[in-house]
């Protein structure tokens, strides 16, 4: 059997998975989010622990199993989050500064200003933002009150786990990739930048192939190797079974990823994230990814904020009740744009308002931009990656809502398709733990990934691209709005 952890962002997971993939217990617990100021937001390291190790005990006594029933370990984790851990004592120097956390900004504002876009860009194929991993050590050694010096470790959570399971100190490549220290091509910590960031490049852990044999642990009985480590959205694409060149997934949640699969090539594009998707001592998949901070936010800001649905899912009747969108279009900028506009300035607007227009239309226009959102990136990484996207694979608690997924489907005009499982997070760290440890191959895994829903598009190509003709003119409406 294979135990999967999932160490999410509000919560930890984990999952004992049977020989042939099939989930047999899952246990979860949430933890404590702290706001300190305006724009922060911390975890407790610890507390993380302690939730991660005792939802992993309670899976496995729920399955009936001890680790000497283990074949593997896979961990799959919240990534950029940032760890700062005393290699004597194991424990926390500080809180760890979670990916969502703006206090660096400035930080980043700086490096742009003097002119190291491009440097970042291809050495780690990101762009400049306090999102990733870098400025967040920096900031602890700064304002922090974490001291440098050989005690010092410091990581992502797949790290801070692996630490705590096993002892050792290293880190996987897909994880790697998020901090804006790792060259991408040679798959080593980049001197430069480390020193650029001011990050002591010997704190950081040791990267290594996301599918390998990081360590053993014997907390759960017997000693138990884990054999693979993998940031969510990377385990989401693998766990959908997206291991083809061309192959995408979009998730959507709170936002939207879409990440596609870019085979052996690191290929950088302005605009784009190319980031690591999994990598075992052969071989390195390389991916594109494109991040939509607004999607189901936005359905939340119509019921807690405008307070025109009540529930998420009467968006969809909303939606449904009305034949076209009568030239309403919402731009959910509510945290300016990312992928592909990165326009931290832009905010939200809606157009084409008119006095026959209702709640059905706004709610409708929220949905529509999802699907706009998810287009844009799409057509973005199809120009950079010279593939066109076969299907959409799609995850997440927006998948729920077929009207959505239709509309999705005729804007993109390729299938979008759902699957059995709907943890693919889970799923992807599990089927890379079991290839790694030699119980499956990935031709298993592709079997094992079943679809459940299969959308065909209805629209004609003419008028899906004529929506996202109004679409684009609405996006420009919105851009730069907050500029100073
Ligand atoms: P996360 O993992 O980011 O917390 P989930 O995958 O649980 O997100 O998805 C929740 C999001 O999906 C919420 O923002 C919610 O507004 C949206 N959502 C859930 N169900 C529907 C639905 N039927 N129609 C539209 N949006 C929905």
């Amino acid at each position: 059997m294979i135990l999967a952890i999932d160490q999410g962002t509000t919560g930890s997971r984990a999952f004992v998975f049977s020989e042939q993939g099939a989930p047999l217990a899952s246990a979860y617990s949430e933890f404590t989010q702290h706001f300190p100021q305006p724009g922060w937001v911390e975890h407790d390291a610890a507390e993380i622990w302690t939730v991660t190790e005792r939802v992993c005990r309670e899976a496995l006594a729920d399955a009936g199993v001890t680790g000497e029933d283990l074949k593997a370990i896979g961990i799959t984790n919240q990534r950029e989050t940032s760890v700062a851990w005393s290699r004597s004592t194991g424990e926390p120097l500080s809180r760890a500064i979670v990916w969502q956390d703006r206090r660096t900004a400035e930080a980043c504002d700086g490096l742009i200003a003097d002119g190291h876009e491009g440097l970042v860009r291809d050495r780690t194929g990101l762009v400049i933002d306090a999102y990733f991993s870098g400025t967040k050590f920096a900031w602890m050694i700064e304002h922090g009150g974490v001291e440098p010096g050989q005690d010092l470790a410091f990581g992502t959570i797949d790290a801070w786990l692996l630490f705590k399971l096993t002892g050792e100190h290293a880190t996987d490549l897909s994880n790697a990739s998020r901090t804006m220290l790792l060259d991408i091509r040679s798959l080593q910590w980049d001197a430069e930048l480390c020193e650029l960031l001011g990050v002591p490049i010997e704190s950081l852990p040791e990267p290594m192939p996301t599918a390998c044999e990081f360590g053993r642990c014997t907390l759960f009985g017997g000693s138990v190797p884990v054999t693979a480590m993998v940031g969510d959205q990377q385990a989401a694409l693998y766990g959908q079974a997206c291991h083809t060149p061309g192959e995408a997934k979009n998730t959507y949640g709170t936002g939207s990823f879409l990440l596609q699969n870019a085979g052996g090539n690191a290929v950088v594009t302005p605009g784009l994230i190319t980031t690591i998707g999994w990598a075992d001592s052969d071989a390195t998949t390389y991916a594109l990814e494109s991040s939509i901070f607004v999607t189901g936010s936005a359905i939340q800001w119509l019921r807690d904020g405008l307070q025109i649905i009540e529930s998420a899912a009467e968006s969809e009747e909303l939606a449904r009740s009305l034949d076209g969108n009568d030239g309403v279009y919402f731009v959910p900028a509510l945290a300016g744009l990312g992928s592909p506009h990165w326009d931290p300035y832009a905010r939200g607007t809606i157009v084409g308002l008119t006095r026959g227009t209702g709640k059905a239309h706004i709610a409708r226009a929220a949905l529509e931009a999802v699907a706009y959102q998810v287009a844009d990136a799409v057509a973005a990484q199809s120009r950079a990656s010279a593939q066109a996207l076969p299907e959409l694979r799609v995850d997440g608690g927006m998948t729920a809502n077929s009207w959505l997924m239709q509309f999705q489907t005729d804007v993109l005009c390729v299938p979008v398709v759902v699957p059995e499982l709907a943890d693919t997070t889970v799923l992807g760290a599990a089927y890379m733990a079991g290839v790694s440890a030699g119980l499956w191959t990935s031709q298993d895994v592709r079997q094992m990934w079943n679809e459940s829903r299969r959308y065909e598009p209805q629209m004609s190509p003419d008028n899906a691209a004529s929506l996202l003709g109004e679409w684009a003119d609405a996006v420009e409406r919105s851009k730069g709005w907050a500029r100073p």
